[in-house]
């Protein structure tokens, strides 16, 4: 079984790192902060044998050069990747299999927020990885991809189990449960998340992870076919998009 360590960094990512106690095998899901990545991995006892990236930015590929030089750790990831350098030893997109010492993840591409970006999803453990593609209340802005890509993306997510636990790369949640209010003001579900994620915020919690239950019934972007009946699914998903980027909450 695969076991997760979880812990802020710079000013609003999560690090993760994945372990397979079967093996010893530890892969660190993105590099946004290498030391301390670094720190976390001394802290529990595990060495960094794997970097798993899911798409090219600085705050989730830039500490891949001092990870790997410290550790030798095998770096796996979209071919995006080596616009921040240096080109991943193993290059992986939609359909891939990914192993960790004995557990086995699927790549999914989920383009949009880059255009390679991609999740892992560990199916005997329900949980996937995410990086910027699906944050809790919200989405990853569209820096490369098109409106129709990232609506596509969205549904090999939401077409994993209702109880798949889901890992996000950053806490933007108390920002996206405004918006996420101000489009779908009726929506109880929603009401009571917001006032649970005020009060673990308050109380320095984290609220990743997130179950796909949860965001179904309350991300603005994927209720964006029921927010704006009337259009193609991916024409609302755009507007709310669109809505989201102009929004001074
Ligand atoms: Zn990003
Ligand atoms: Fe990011």
């Amino acid at each position: 079984m695969l076991q997760i360590h979880q812990f802020p960094c710079l000013s609003d990512n999560y690090g993760f790192l994945i372990h397979d106690p079967a093996t010893g095998a530890t892969a660190t899901i993105d590099t946004p902060d290498a030391e301390e990545i670094m720190r976390q991995a001394d802290a529990k006892g595990w060495r960094i044998t794997d970097i798993w990236n899911t798409h090219w930015h600085p705050d989730h590929a830039g500490g891949n050069a001092a990870i790997k030089g410290k550790t030798g750790a095998i770096v796996t990831g979209p071919a995006e990747v080596e616009r921040i350098g240096t080109a991943p030893d193993r290059v992986v997109d939609e359909g891939d299999r990914v192993r960790l010492g004995e557990i086995e993840a699927r790549v999914l591409n989920v383009g949009g927020h880059t255009l390679g970006h991609i999740a892992f999803v560990f199916d005997a453990d329900n949980v996937a990885f995410v990086g910027d593609a699906l944050f809790a209340l919200g989405c990853g802005r569209l820096f490369e991809g098109t409106p129709q890509q990232m609506w596509t993306s969205l549904q090999k997510l939401t077409a994993l189990p209702d109880d798949a636990t889901l890992y996000c790369a950053h806490e933007y949640t108390q920002s996206n449960a405004r918006f996420a209010l101000s489009v779908d003001p009726e929506n109880i579900a929603l009401k009571t998340r917001a006032a649970d994620i005020d009060r673990l915020r308050a109380a320095g919690k984290p609220t990743v992870p997130m179950t796909l239950r949860m965001e179904k019934e309350t991300n603005p972007f994927l209720r964006a076919p029921a927010l704006l009946p009337g259009m193609a699914d991916w024409e609302a998903f755009a507007d709310i998009r669109k809505q989201k980027d102009n929004f001074k909450g």
